[in-house]
């Protein structure tokens, strides 16, 4: 077989002999004779492999040879490709490149242009007589040849071993002359190259007495086509047909060539032997083309290009066909010679990378820049082949980079023990092992050293070795990047071998399959669990992340992997079925996986456990509670805790506590329950309830059949199961709606049901006698098409109740918020006909029935803003606080939310939902120090979800804070001489500021001011310090304490209070109950205030007793009245704000009702003075002046961009890490942060001599990037889901995506850097403050907006609903025509706010009352179905 034979020769003739390995499990081909002559003692070679995916190239590098060295393999694009890279360093090395070829000389074809010498053998005997010659030539020249094989086992004869190690001796070496020096007679005085083969060949002839040609020929002479053959095509004898196989490519002998050709031949035809040939022309084609083109015969053949897959099986009918399609074809398109199938002239495609996976890319050439090497990178695919990517590939490389390295300080420590070296280069040789993994020194010295050596010219032994192998000095992070496809046969996807294999290689595994499609994808097959199998290994890293759950710990395992010593395997979640998945749905699905344990987020490190620590840290906090679902599903952690049984024990117990508080709680209330139920008809009441509404009525009408002697008790919908309803004898439901009609989701689950049996055709219910009440609003959706979504769901329950058998006892009735008394009018007429169906309504009602339970009463049963916070919070059986101490958190800056994105998961696997807590600092104009910030920073880390966000008042919020995190969350804002009192709640809250970069002495004056009003409107009760910092009662009671200001009820509702520096009116002032509007001298000094009352944003859909409105002016005050001001209008809204509906109590509507003259008479008869008329002022902005200022201090201050507030730290844009640095920076008072309301952040109070620092920080973090549109930059979004439980749509996570979009639309209309303040809101609470941007959406449903146009640009006009519900493509079919209109037809400096109101789009709104008046448009702009 000819790869024996050459391997005989190959190992006989050298004494190195480096042999690539193929991908397991193959073996080479060569290792057999290897072994065999090893064994038998003929020749003692030093055989090294090479493993698979490794370079041969710097193998063969490392180990020269002073004789000769043979390199055997196997044709292979990744191999040869890589030996490019190295054989210009080797072209001088006595080196023979043996290559086995099957049937495509595609790939070392590539390596033609850069070897002096190039062979093919086609057939076992030239197989052997070309690996002798190679050898030979070689030798006596020193120079790389490359020998190609065609792996045959076609019949031949060998010489013996003796006469090939009598024929390679160095004696024998001395090149023949033969005829003029030359086999074939002909003179190569002018190729020197040529004259080497000739000699080596005339040599091989005479030892083995047969022929060897450059080139042979056969066929018909004198025809006029000749057939040139690159590879291996059977003679055949057709007529007029002669030709010319190839064996010497290189030097191609030109010569012989033109000589081989009779003057009759008209056509060439070269045939090579390609199958995947990336570019147009061959390298052979060419040069022949140039040795025609040089011959000296006047009419020169024509030469066409033909390429043949499987040459084996070409028939004469086959060359013939060839033959007349090139007669009738042009030379420039190129032929195949028999089945075209055969060949496959393309690129090796290139893997795509899906741009979700680019996430977990980008970080780690965010951690490890220049020292990250992705071993199977797709981009090795286009020079390496499809199998770059495979482990085995990776696993290969990184064995011989590895080797290399060691080979390089083996290198180095050979070099140190050479006497002779200069003193310099000894001491960069030992600097550079002390240091040799540090990622910056090592890859500099190195340098140095390389530097230092060829200076010097000590080009030999270990100092060659060292610069053969110079890429080696720097320390590499490798990484072998897979996926989810591993993991079904972790065996053999070579995962198996990269963990077994005990190198310092880190593996990531990406997971992409979507939580909620676990079940479907792949569900024959069945996932192997790699991280269990990596522990089990022992001495793995291991960890599992989710970079879109928590980004730190995805950084700390990825650091962590590195440094382990050995291998590391992190298991990356990345959920998505699409490339172009919405980020927004992988988020969602990372979520679910992480809450619900599916992907538990863990981190084992057995280096640990050397140090006596312990290795397993679970990341996921969720995932206690919810353990034994966990075990139950066999999922990840489960196994792991098997593995791991103390870690079982702890968490079980935990779990065991509240499984049996559960139980005891579950005994009383069926106890309860019993004694209830002994001599009255029981009345079930279900409710399913989003927002409170349909709850409240619902345990109403419960309690009014308590007291006409019914068993009757409220619970949610979804507290039951249909087969426990179908026991029941009378239930009432009350619904409310959700989004399109969408059922409430603590009804979901129940009403699922109900559809599933009514589409079995069963009738579980018929027993069961039941009314509906379906509670809605008919103009939430007012286009006539959206009709059928007012009280859907309660209309849906009563046909799906009666399609299961349950009996109605009474018609539905349905509430609408649009009658007279909204619900009520429709309940009023409901109510009576359930009583006359259940025979109770002539029962006299001896007891008054109980008010219900509103805010009002908890708040004066709180003692001063205490209720049971204290107690909840030491309840352990729940993530949750009672709900009447969640009103009363609100009063300390605490706000209990739910994770929304998970929460029907989290009900459909009957666990409460994934509470946490959101907290919000007190911090008056938003000014806080480095100091402080570092503390915040650490906060968030270390209590809450790892980021925290600037907020449109000013100050940070927390979110994801769980309860058992609480208490030491507040301490620590404490010891940041913060708090968090009042910063929500029924009081005054967070005082914002102007922040005015420029104006430096009025900001101060103001920022003094705003502070004292702060403090001035502080609540007075010890319950903060009390429950949160562990101080005593100061008189031992709470009875004691007093509210001087506010009262036991506090105030009717929230209360907002802004300062604004003209002319930026950056807080928005006219949007809050109170404002300030600072008015100065000539000097800049504050001389006093413009007082606005009455400014709100919160509106109800669809209510139009409620709406926006701005703050009206009263008159103007001195500085020193104005804290006596703030007080008196606070007291006035205390005592006439609205308390018996929220919805109406703000100080807007209190002095709407009043009216405002009577209200400003009512302040001033308190203050005992009266207003100074208005003071003149001018205000031409709302939003933020970015960029670097100078104050009029001389300070400089910087604003920052940071989209919608969120300090976190993302794939290229470590904002987070950057402000912490700079907070680090200049915390030693060299300057400060100060947040704007437009949830910006400045740098300020920056002295000149600390620019630069400043300046390259905010640059190395691309915080100084102010190149996003103006558009961007004029955008607010709130928090909204999935934390703030009244969102109904997103907003701070989808504003992004719709600026990108929109801004695409002003870019195409040249308004790029024309501004146009866009704000959105996930409810019409309206915490952004939307009802004053130019353009506005809040939400309604998911992914369904109220969009409103028509604001003013600095604040001081409304805007009105133009649409009442738009969706995505909606809003940019609007835009799109809109704003090109806006680009041709505004007047010069016209804000798009007045230029919507000015061509008719959209009325403009006068003051608030008349908001609801004129809304969908004008005139042709019009929506039909809007109702006004
Ligand atoms: S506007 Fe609504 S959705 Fe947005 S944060 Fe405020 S309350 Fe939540």
């Amino acid at each position: 077989m000819s790869v024996a034979s050459v391997a005989r020769i190959a190992f006989i003739s050298s004494d190195v002999v480096v042999d690539s390995q193929p991908s397991l499990p193959a073996t080479s081909p060569f290792a057999e004779t290897y072994q065999d002559i090893s064994r038998r003692g003929v020749h003692d070679a030093t055989l090294v492999n090479v493993p698979f995916g490794a370079d041969p190239g710097s193998t063969l590098l490392r180990n020269r040879s002073s004789r000769l060295q043979s390199y055997t393999t196997t044709s292979s694009p990744s191999l040869l490709n890589r030996l490019i890279l190295h054989l210009s360093e080797l072209a001088s090395s006595p080196l023979v490149l043996h290559i086995a070829v099957e049937d495509d000389l595609s790939d070392v074809l590539v390596l033609r242009s850069i070897v002096p010498f190039f062979l093919y053998s086609r057939n076992a005997q030239e197989a052997h007589d070309h690996a002798l010659l190679a050898s030979r030539l070689s030798l006596t020249e020193g120079k790389v040849v490359l020998h190609a094989f065609k792996i045959t086992d076609s019949p031949h004869s060998e010489v013996s071993d003796d006469v090939v190690r009598t024929f390679l001796s160095v004696e024998k070496l001395s090149k023949v002359d033969g005829l003029n020096g030359h086999a074939n007679g002909h003179s190569h005085e002018e190729d020197p190259l040529l004259a080497a083969y000739e000699s080596a060949l005339l040599s091989t002839v005479s030892l083995l007495r047969r022929p060897l040609h450059p080139l042979s020929h056969h066929g018909s002479a004198g025809g006029h086509i000749a057939i040139f053959v690159l590879g291996s095509v059977p003679p055949l004898d057709i007529d007029g047909v002669s030709f010319v196989h190839l064996s010497l490519l290189s030097p191609l002998p030109a010569k012989a060539i033109l000589s081989s050709i009779s003057p009759s031949v008209t056509r060439i035809l070269l045939v090579e032997q390609l199958r995947q040939w990336q570019i147009k022309w061959t390298p052979v084609y060419l040069d022949l083309l140039s040795i025609l083109q040089h011959s000296s015969e006047v009419q020169r053949p024509t030469l066409h290009s033909c390429f043949v897959g499987n040459g084996d099986s070409v028939t004469a009918v086959d060359v013939l066909k060839l033959v007349q399609e090139a007669a009738s074809t042009s030379p420039s398109k190129r032929l195949t010679l028999g089945h075209s199938d055969d060949v496959l002239a393309i690129s090796a495609p290139r893997p795509h990378v899906p741009k979700h996976e680019s996430a977990y890319i980008k970080l780690l050439n965010q951690l490890f820049g220049d020292r990250l090497e992705i071993s199977n990178s797709p981009s090795l695919v286009s020079s390496e082949g499809a199998l770059a990517t495979s482990p085995e590939f990776a696993i290969g490389r990184v064995r011989g980079d590895i080797e290399a390295r060691l080979e390089l300080v083996a290198a180095i420590g050979d070099l140190l023990a050479d006497l002779n070296i200069t003193s310099e280069l000894h001491s960069l040789l030992s600097q550079w092992l002390a240091v040799k993994d540090d990622p910056a020194k090592g890859p500099k010295l190195g340098d140095e050293i390389v530097t230092l050596i060829q200076s010097d010219h000590v080009f030999k032994g270990a100092a060659a070795r060292i610069v053969a192998l110079r890429s080696y000095f720097a320390t590499q992070s490798r990484w072998i990047i897979g996926s989810d496809a591993w993991s079904y046969d972790v065996g053999a996807s070579g995962l198996h071998h990269a963990i077994a294999s005990c190198l310092n290689v880190n593996i990531l595994v990406l997971d992409t399959i979507p939580y909620s499609s676990r079940n479907t994808v792949d569900a024959t097959r069945r996932k192997q669990d790699v991280g269990l199998y990596a522990m089990n290994h022992g001495d793995v890293y291991v960890a599992s992340v989710a970079v879109y759950s928590s980004y730190s710990q995805v950084l700390q395992a990825l650091v962590e992997a590195d440094r382990f010593e050995g291998p590391s395997v992190v298991l990356a979640y990345l959920p998505y079925l699409t490339d172009d998945a919405p980020a927004l749905e992988v988020l969602k699905e990372t979520k679910l996986a992480v809450d619900a344990g599916y992907w538990p987020l863990y981190r084992w490190n057995p280096s640990k456990e050397r140090e006596g620590k312990d290795p397993f840290v679970l990341d996921s906090d969720m995932i206690k509670n919810e353990l034994q679902r966990f075990l139950d599903r066999q999922n990840h952690l489960s196994q792991l805790v098997r593995s791991q049984p103390q870690l079982a024990t702890e968490l079980v117990s935990s779990l065991g506590d509240t499984l049996k508080e559960a139980r005891r709680r579950r005994a009383q209330e069926a106890y309860a329950e019993l004694l209830t139920a002994i001599d009255a008809p029981p009345l079930k009441v279900l409710f399913a309830s989003d927002a409170g509404g349909a709850e409240k009525v619902a345990r109403r009408l419960a309690l009014r059949g308590k007291l006409r002697g019914l068993s009757t008790d409220a619970a949610p919908m979804d507290s039951i199961t249909l087969d426990e309803l179908a026991k029941e004898q009378f239930v009432v439901f009350v619904t409310s709606v959700a989004g399109q009609g969408e059922f409430p989701q603590n009804g979901r689950t129940l009403y699922k049901a109900l559809n599933a049996s009514v589409a079995r055709g069963e009738k579980p219910l018929a027993q069961v006698q039941f009314s509906v009440f379906g509670m809605g609003d008919s103009h939430y959706w007012p286009r006539p098409e959206d009709a059928h979504y007012y009280n859907k769901s309660g209309k849906d329950l009563n046909a799906r109740l009666e399609q299961v058998g349950a009996q109605r006892i009474v018609d539905l009735g349905l509430g609408n918020d649009q009658d007279a008394d909204g619900p009520e009018t429709g309940y009023k007429a409901w109510e009576p006909l359930i009583w006359k169906a259940l025979g109770v309504d002539a029962v006299e009602l001896t007891e008054a029935e109980p008010e219900p339970i509103t805010n009002e009463h908890i708040k004066v049963a709180s003692q001063y803003l205490r209720g049971t916070i204290k107690e909840g919070l030491e309840d352990s059986s729940t993530a949750a606080l009672a709900p009447s101490d969640t009103q009363l958190t609100k009063f300390h800056g605490i706000y209990q939310q739910d994770d929304r994105d998970i929460r029907d998961e989290r009900q459909a696997q009957g666990v409460e939902p994934a509470y946490s807590f959101m907290i919000r600092v007190r911090m008056p104009g938003g000014v806080c120090t480095p100091k402080q910030w570092l503390l915040i920073n650490q906060i968030a880390d270390e209590h809450g979800n790892g980021t925290f966000k600037i907020t449109t008042r000013q100050t940070f919020q927390f979110h994801g804070v769980i309860k058992r995190h609480l208490k030491s969350a507040i301490q620590d804002i404490n010891r940041a001489l913060l708090d968090t009192l009042a910063a929500c709640g029924d009081v005054n809250r967070n005082v914002i500021v102007s922040a005015i970069p420029t104006l430096s002495k009025t900001h101060a004056q103001a920022y003094a001011f705003a502070k004292r009003v702060s403090e001035h409107l502080l609540p007075r009760t010890s319950a903060y310090h009390e429950i949160w910092l562990d101080k005593k009662l100061v008189a031992g009671d709470a009875v004691h304490d007093v509210e001087p200001l506010y009262g036991e009820f506090y105030l009717p509702r929230k209360f907002k209070v802004a300062v604004v520096v003209p002319p930026n009116n950056d807080v928005d002032v006219f949007a809050n109950d109170l404002g300030f509007i600072a008015i100065v001298d000539e000097s800049g000094d504050l001389v006093g205030f413009n007082v606005t009352a009455g400014g709100g944003m919160g509106v109800t859909h669809g209510n139009k007793k409620t709406y926006p409105r701005l703050g009206s002016i009263l008159g103007f005050c001195s500085v020193d009245q104005a804290i006596d001001i703030a007080e008196k209008v606070v007291l006035v809204q205390r005592d006439n704000g609205n308390r018996a509906d929220r919805k109406n109590a703000r100080l807007k509507y209190t002095i709407d009702r009043m009216g405002l003259d009577e209200f400003k008479t009512e302040v001033e008869r308190r203050l005992g003075y009266t207003f100074q008329p208005e003071r003149p002022y001018t205000f031409d902005r709302n939003i933020d002046d970015f960029g670097w200022h100078i104050g009029t201090d001389g300070k400089h201050h910087f604003t920052c961009f940071i989209e919608n507030g969120r300090i976190q730290d993302e794939p290229g844009s470590n904002f987070k890490t950057g402000l912490k640095e700079l907070a680090t920076a200049l915390k030693d008072g060299k300057g400060n942060f100060r947040m704007t309301a437009n949830q910006h952040l400045l740098v300020t109070d920056i002295d000149t001599e600390d620019l630069p620092v400043v300046k390259s920080l905010l640059a190395k973090y691309k915080l100084d990037n102010l190149s996003q549109s103006a558009l961007r930059l004029s955008s607010s979004a709130c928090v909204a889901f999935p934390t703030c439980g009244l969102a109904m749509a997103e907003s701070e996570r989808y504003l992004p995506i719709l600026v990108d979009k929109v801004e695409k639309i002003c870019e195409k209309n040249g308004l790029r850097n024309d501004s146009i303040v866009m704000r959105m809101t996930g409810c019409p609470n309206g915490c952004a403050r939307p009802y004053v941007a130019e353009i506005a959406f809040v939400g309604k449903a998911p992914g369904a907006y109220a969009m409103l146009l028509g604001g003013g640009y600095y604040g001081q006009r409304l805007n009105k609903i133009y649409r009442d519900s738009v969706t995505e493509p909606e809003i940019l079919a609007i835009l799109e025509p809109m704003i090109k209109h806006y680009a041709t037809a505004r007047f010069e400096g016209e804000h798009f706010g007045d230029f919507v109101v000015r061509v008719g789009y959209i009325s403009a709104t006068a003051e608030g009352k008349d908001w609801w008046d004129r809304v969908g448009g004008e005139g042709e702009w019009k929506e039909d179905g809007i109702t006004a």
